[in-house]
């Protein structure tokens, strides 16, 4: 995963002894140089994926969950009451026969077209980049930057250490218009919006550089496939406008482990248990998506984006950070 994040506060507590950073308030820059200032509805968190990743591995395992790195699911299937998972590790191809599968593969695996799954065959499809810079001491204290340019938008943000991180998301057709690398789509971004200019010629790359994402699909998926409960970006990938991907991604595994466990306990059985989770998964994330696609519509649309940041600007940022995160 290429990003490093900004992440919501309130569900994040016990990430703050890690030293990330803490944003309370952002700007939106819009192409034409106008700015909307914010308070986050909630202070968030800046930390990098490395750290986040890591801290949530060793608690897993903390408490009792066997944990493999670089093992690859290969496919999973209903079989008798439970699941066949088959993986590879080391090189080896093994199954294991399990009561509950969780899929959290992210935003796109082979094994979303192992399941035939229909987003794939969207035709608005986005890519993800992101760039790192070395610690700047004063800049962006306890804030994040948005910045809209034509077919996209990025933001910079600190993270633990003070290192600062740039993240954006554009569109096929203006990536494949930019030219190779992300390089020459950072030189268009720029041209696009003073304010992302004059920040970045402020700063010193990081030693990291450009890392880019496949195909990203802004959409809700389903949230069961053949019995297996669906968390994270698996069940659908929000915009990164909200901050809140990896607060939702959290909570949704939260959600399925905790329907999983009434499965298990025999309350539920496997057919049971996976209409429960679409339910519960529905009523707590469904409308998120709708908000986010018609934000980044909104702010994608430089006419429109324009004249709503006039008229209601600050009003309006914060009610989409607000829908996006499902308060
Ligand atoms: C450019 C960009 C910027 C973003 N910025 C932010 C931000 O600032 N704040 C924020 O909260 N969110 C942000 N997001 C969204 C956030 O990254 C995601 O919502 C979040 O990472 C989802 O977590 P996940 O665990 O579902 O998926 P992922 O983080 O993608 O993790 C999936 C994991 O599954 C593994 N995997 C995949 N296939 C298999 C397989 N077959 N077998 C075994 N393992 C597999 C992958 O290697 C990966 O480790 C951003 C996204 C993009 C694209």
């Amino acid at each position: 995963m290429p990003c490093r994040a900004w992440i919501a506060w309130a569900r994040g507590r016990k990430i703050e002894s890690a030293t990330a950073e803490r944003m309370t308030r952002g700007a939106l820059h819009l192409p034409g140089g106008r700015a909307v200032r914010f308070e986050l509805p909630r202070p968030a968190l800046g930390i990098s994926r490395l750290r986040l990743d890591d801290l949530l591995a060793k608690r897993a395992s903390g408490a009792g969950a066997d944990v493999r790195f670089g093992a690859r699911v290969v496919g999973a299937w209903p079989h008798d009451s439970g699941f066949r998972v088959r993986f590879v590790f080391r090189q080896e191809e093994s199954e294991v026969h399990t009561r509950a599968v969780i899929g959290a593969w992210g935003r796109w695996d082979a094994l979303d077209r192992a399941f035939e799954r229909r987003f794939l065959s969207r035709r608005s499809r986005f890519f993800g980049w992101s760039r790192d810079y070395a610690p700047e001491a004063a800049f962006l204290q306890g804030e994040v930057r948005l910045y809209v340019f034509g077919g996209g938008y990025c933001g910079l943000s600190r993270v633990e250490g003070g290192a600062i991180n740039l993240a954006g998301i554009v569109s096929e057709n203006v990536r494949a218009r930019a030219g190779r690398g992300w390089e020459a789509l950072l030189t268009r971004a720029r041209r696009g919006n003073r304010a992302l200019d004059a920040d970045l010629s402020k700063l010193s790359p990081g030693p990291i550089g450009f890392l880019g994402t496949g195909p990203v699909f802004f959409t809700a998926k389903p949230p069961t496939e053949d019995g297996i409960l669906m968390a994270g970006d698996a069940a659908g990938v929000l915009d990164p406008f909200s901050g809140e991907g990896q607060a939702a991604a959290l909570a949704s595994g939260i959600l399925a482990a905790e329907t999983a466990e009434r499965h298990l306990s025999g309350e539920l059985s496997r057919e049971e248990c996976a209409r429960a989770y679409s339910a519960a998964w529905r009523r707590r994330f469904a409308r998120r998506f709708a908000w986010s696609a018609a934000f980044r519509r909104l702010i994608l649309n430089p006419w429109i984006g324009a004249i709503a940041g006039r008229l209601v600007g600050e009003r309006l940022v914060r009610f989409a950070i607000r829908a996006s995160s499902g308060e």
